[in-house]
Formats: C-alpha cells, sequence, structure tokens
C-alpha cells in the first residue's frame, strides 16, 4: 500500500468505528520542539538514562540534586506550542470521529490544542504538591524557589520536600490510567501517534483494541498486529487524513 492509500485507508477506518481513542507519546511533540526519549541521535536517552535519573528513589534520596538534573528540562516544556498533530486530534474530537487522547506526554499540550477528554496517564506540569501534608501548589510555587536558591523547594505550610504531579519510574499509575483502561474496554478504533510502545503498563493498551493502527517515524513491537502502519511524521499524517475525511 502506499502513502495515500494508506491516508484514505485511515480516513475509512475513522469514519467507520464509533470508538475510537488515540494513545500519543512523546513523538507527537517533537515537532513542538520537545525531544522525545528514543529517537536516533536526538532522543534523550542518548544523553541520559531517565530510568536512573527521574524516579522516586533519587528524589527521596537527594531531592536538590534531582530538581538540578530534571527541573529544567520539564520547565522547558511550558514555552512549547501544539503542533498539527495535536490539532489535528483535537478537530477530530469535536467532528465526534474521536472519543479522547490517552497521552503519555506531561507537556499539556493535547489541552492547549483545545482536545477536551484527554488522560494524561503520565501526570501533568500544571501543580506539584508536598511530599509529607499533600498540600497542592501551582507549579510555579515550586519553579519560583527553585529559581530563587531554594533547592529541594519546600511547601510553605509543613516544610516538606514538594515534587511535581508527573508521574516517575518507580510511581504507580494515577487515576487517569485506570479511566484510560476503562474508555479502553469499548475502543472500536486504536490509533496510536508518536509512541514507540516500550513504557510499560501503557504499551499494554492496544492488546484491548479491536483495530490498531500506528502512526510512528519508527517501527514498534506492536506493528505486526496493526491493521494499519504509517511510519512518517505525525504532522503530516494528521493533516492528511483530515483532508481525506472531508473527500469521504
Ligand atoms: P519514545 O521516546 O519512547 O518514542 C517516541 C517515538 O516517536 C519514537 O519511536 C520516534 O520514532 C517517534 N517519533 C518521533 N518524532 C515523531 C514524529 N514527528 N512523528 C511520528 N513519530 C515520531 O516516547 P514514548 O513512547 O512516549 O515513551 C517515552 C516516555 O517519556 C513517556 O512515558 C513520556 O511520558 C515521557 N516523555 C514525555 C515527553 C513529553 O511530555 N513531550 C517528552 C519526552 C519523554
Ligand atoms: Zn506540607
Amino acid at each position: 500500500m502506499n502513502y495515500d492509500e494508506k491516508i484514505d485507508l485511515l480516513a475509512k477506518l475513522l469514519k467507520k468505528s464509533a470508538h475510537t481513542l488515540a494513545l500519543t507519546g512523546a513523538g507527537i511533540s517533537t515537532e513542538s520542539g520537545i525531544p522525545d526519549f528514543r529517537s536516533p541521535g536526538t532522543g534523550l536517552w542518548t544523553k541520559f538514562d531517565p530510568v536512573k535519573v527521574a524516579t522516586v528513589s533519587a528524589l527521596k534520596r537527594d531531592p536538590a540534586t534531582f530538581y538540578t538534573i530534571n527541573l529544567d528540562r520539564w520547565t522547558r516544556y511550558s514555552g512549547a506550542r501544539p503542533n498539527a498533530a495535536h490539532q489535528a486530534l483535537a478537530r477530530l474530537e469535536q467532528e465526534r470521529l474521536l472519543y479522547g487522547v490517552i497521552t503519555q506526554n506531561i507537556d499539556g499540550l493535547h489541552r492547549k490544542a483545545g482536545s477536551k477528554t484527554v488522560w494524561e496517564v503520565h501526570g501533568h506540569l500544571r501543580t506539584c504538591h508536598c511530599m509529607d501534608c499533600k498540600k497542592s501548589y501551582p507549579l510555579d510555587f515550586l519553579v519560583d524557589q527553585f529559581n530563587s536558591g531554594t533547592n529541594p523547594p519546600r511547601c510553605q505550610k509543613c516544610g516538606g520536600v514538594l515534587r511535581l504531579d508527573v508521574v516517575l519510574f518507580e510511581d504507580p499509575l494515577g487515576e487517569d490510567f485506570f479511566h484510560a483502561t476503562q474508555a479502553m474496554t469499548s475502543c472500536q478504533l486504536l490509533v496510536v501517534v508518536g509512541s514507540s510502545l516500550q513504557v510499560y503498563p501503557v504499551a499494554a493498551l492496544p492488546e484491548r483494541a479491536r483495530q490498531l493502527a500506528i502512526i510512528n517515524k519508527e517501527p514498534t513491537p506492536w506493528d505486526e498486529r496493526a491493521d494499519l502502519v504509517i511510519h512518517e511524521k505525525a504532522g503530516q499524517v494528521l493533516t492528511d487524513v483530515l483532508a481525506a475525511l472531508e473527500k469521504l
């Protein structure tokens, strides 16, 4: 099948499916200037191992070093803008061709693009909370302390160390993952966009979909079981799919 035939097929699958979900990963945000983990050459994995630095035990053992290593990378996400791929998914939801987005990303770009039903299964960068008394603060409260030299940033109420509301390695997944898993039980078509499908338990979600389409620059372990695989850039593919839908 050539590229145009694949785009037509994806448009048809979307039109036919009564319950479609998208599952997105770091690859959907690379076109917004945020590096992913596993792209060869540019992925963060080529520079350091997140499994070692972004862990709960690293945060508990030495919170100041944890923030020195990680915070800059996370706060840089806040200036990023949604790209054509995020916008296309928001548009598909508006047109009732997509029920919602399950995202592994913490960058908030789906909501910024206008998607309404979004499960952020690895958390987000809007808030943080005290590890002792659990009081919640906007993320800026933590960042402002760090930038003015208070490291680790601390709770105003009890002095406990603050942590971001992102899922770190060794953390259990939260409520959003539970809801995403539930939504998957009625999923007819799952469209994976920009994920290497290597981070569990999210990488097991395609198992629950009746049909599977994968848009990812590189092969994934799920390609063989997918109904459709497109190894191209997400922004272009989803823009082309919107155009193909208009012609159906
Ligand atoms: P990953 O880095 O493991 O895989 C990304 C995949 O996207 C790669 O296979 C790559 O080939 C593909 N890709 C890159 N650019 C693309 C493009 N323009 N179009 C289509 N495909 C493209 O990412 P993952 O599967 O999401 O797992 C990494 C973990 O890292 C996730 O848990 C996520 O929470 C976290 N993370 C998040 C962000 C973010 O919030 N934007 C950034 C880096 C890492
Ligand atoms: Zn506290």
